[in-house]
């Protein structure tokens, strides 16, 4: 498939992508999709007939109602769009006036959070990230509490602080207990990190008292974006026992502004890991459930040139989105359409993989030098950090776009 719209070959947004998002540009909200350098502007093209749908869902300020009209409408949608994109003949391809109207640079559009994200949850899906973790923090010889192999981890999270791709936020202030000190201290974090992450979003709401199988999982999920699960690591020690993460991680988040569709990562389904022991009969599945996703994360310190600090893959989870959605529903907790599933910090078998500041200089004992020579065992304030991700698959590509975030220092 090749579109009449030109673009590299390592653009993020090919003819094999159609994302979804939510663009502002001239004092209007839209629905819009995303080829090339170009935002598609979804409501001209409903108001040209060319996809299917009323104007109004279009011109709204989130996908949740074009989400909730469910997979065999949205998916008709993006194939319409891909269409029209594809066809060299297309009614969109034959008119340069319906183009004005329809592609807007994408460097002319403000991208909008997509969601309205009623509940985030958080796994902890990834065994490299969780056995560096449980090395570090517990016992190097039993890294992994007895549960984990047995169930996907997770905490409910904040949805309230879920910040879109370009947006800022102040360094948090919260108690943490210095080890060589008998009583907390209040103050900014010092030690403020990053979790790599991707998060799903759910496509099909469900009752109270109902349950996702690992089978029916894929058909209630509608997409997937980058994520960060930043977090304070000095606030997270002293607070989590015994119920978990609190004010060390629902300060802020950062999602990437276009949600890339679960059929649009078809052809990059891999076999996920081989689960041993066991998992119980409500966790099993069958099918390639892993996706093959390149991650790299790169800290751009103010004013200089910026470092790859990490370079993982998505195929390192443990645990599946089916296997998460399974357990997150099995004892009848309904979700929603929005609701953002995030994986976990993504952390592969290499050193140069881990997903967190935490692991890449193994609490703070190996500080990271970054390419303008400065050194980071956490995150500095004005520090931007940005997440990318993409698939290939022979010539075939799409991306995720980029997932940004800038500190600055505390109020
Ligand atoms: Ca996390």
């Amino acid at each position: 498939m090749k579109s009449w719209i030109s673009y590299p070959s390592d653009c993020d947004f090919s003819i094999h992508n159609i994302p979804f998002g939510v663009i502002a540009f001239n004092n209007q909200i839209v629905l819009a999709s995303a080829i090339g350098g170009y935002a598609v502007n979804l409501y001209e093209l409903c108001m040209s007939e060319l996809i299917e749908g009323s104007p109004d869902l279009y011109k709204t300020h989130t996908l949740n109602s074009f989400i909730a009209k469910g997979k065999p409408f949205t998916t008709g949608v993006r194939l319409q769009i891909q269409q029209l994109f594809s066809d060299n003949q297309s009614p969109l391809a034959l008119s340069e006036s319906l183009q004005k109207r329809v592609l807007i640079p994408i460097e002319k559009v403000k991208m909008q959070l997509p969601l309205d994200i009623g509940d985030y949850t958080d796994f902890y899906s990834s065994i490299d990230h969780a056995t560096n973790i449980g090395k570090m923090i517990r016992d190097p010889q039993n890294a992994l509490l007895p549960n984990w192999k047995h169930l996907p981890v997770a905490y409910h999270g904040r949805a309230s602080s879920i910040g879109i791709s370009g947006h800022t936020f102040h360094r948090p202030k919260g108690q943490r207990k210095p080890p060589d000190q008998d009583q907390p201290v209040f103050g900014p974090t010092k030690a403020l990190d990053i979790e790599l992450e991707m998060a799903f979003v759910i496509g099909k709401s469900t009752d109270m008292g109902q349950s996702i199988s690992t089978s029916e999982a894929n058909s209630y999920i509608f997409g997937m974006t980058l994520f960060n699960d930043w977090s304070a690591r000095d606030i997270q020690t002293w607070e989590y026992m015994p119920l978990g993460p609190f004010l060390a991680k629902n300060f802020a988040s950062t999602m990437s502004p276009w949600i890339v569709t679960l059929e649009a990562l078809e052809p990059f389904r891999v076999k996920g890991y081989d689960q041993n022991p066991p998992v119980l009969p409500y966790l099993q599945y069958t099918g390639n459930q892993n996706l093959d996703i390149e991650l790299q994360v790169r800290i751009t310190p103010q004013n200089t040139i910026s470092s790859l600090i990490c370079h993982s893959n998505y195929k390192f989870m443990y645990w599946t989105m089916a296997q998460q959605l399974a357990h997150h529903t099995v004892n009848g907790c309904p979700v929603r359409v929005g609701d953002l599933m995030a994986s976990g910090t993504i952390s592969g078998p290499e050193p140069s993989s881990f997903g967190s500041l935490m692991e890449l200089s193994w609490k703070g004992t190996k500080p990271l030098t970054l390419q303008d020579g400065s050194q980071r065992t956490y995150i500095e304030d004005f520090d931007t950090v940005t997440i990318t991700g993409f698939c290939t698959s022979g010539d075939v590509r799409i991306g995720f776009g980029s997932c940004m975030a800038k500190v600055l220092p505390a109020l």
